[in-house]
């Protein structure tokens, strides 16, 4: 099948364009991803010995998402699939660096494609909740909450669908420097809450 228009130009935001993404694999063959391996991201991981035992054999893919350069502009949406891989550090899961939105006042949709795992919420009172994404099932971050996805599926990878509005940015300084309130572990095959130890007042 092909569009009808004038003027096909890949991801051209001021006429409209489509573009692939696998339900499965989220990839898409117009646009490569942006990798964050477990060197570039390891101090997301509360056990940093177990992070430095991992580096020492290999630097695993942790996660990976499309950029796709839509103009950081209040009437466009940014969007794209993101993949978390499975796997654990320590006893903690794979998961996103987690981040705000430079303006806080700002939502976003995560629609599950693929895996099981889970959004973090939080936001800067403190409230929190971890919710459970399966194929299929949409997330709703609301404004103000940092938001942060985890697999926690022992073999499939987690991929997800995100929309949000293009010139939200991301504070990804704030969590990187007070982390979480919560973890999210495994414990006897289960997830669970776990209080951050090294979460940080700010
Ligand atoms: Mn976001």
């Amino acid at each position: 099948m092909t569009d009808f228009n004038t003027d096909n130009m890949p991801f051209d935001c001021e006429r409209g364009f489509t573009i692939d993404f696998d339900l499965k694999s989220g990839f898409s063959s117009l646009k490569e991803t942006s990798l964050r391996p477990l060197s570039v991201v390891k101090g997301i991981f509360s056990d940093e010995d177990a992070a430095d035992t991992i580096l020492k054999k290999q630097d695993p893919l942790i996660y990976e998402f499309h950029e796709l350069s839509v103009p950081e502009h209040a009437g466009d949406l940014a969007f794209g699939c993101s993949k978390v891989h499975p796997g654990k550090v320590g006893k903690e899961y794979y998961m996103t660096k987690g981040h705000f939105h430079t303006v806080l006042d700002t939502g976003e949709v995560y629609y599950c494609l693929a895996g099981h795992g889970y959004m973090m919420l939080e936001n800067p009172e403190g409230d929190w909740s971890a919710l459970e994404l399966r194929s299929g099932k949409a997330v709703y971050v609301p404004r103000r909450y940092a938001h942060r996805s985890i697999n926690v599926d022992p073999v499939e990878p987690l991929v997800t669908f995100f929309v949000f509005r293009a010139d939200a940015g991301h504070d990804y300084g704030t969590i990187a420097q007070n982390g979480y309130r919560n973890l999210l572990v495994e414990e006897n095959g289960e997830p669970r809450i776990m209080v951050n130890p090294k979460w940080n007042q700010g």
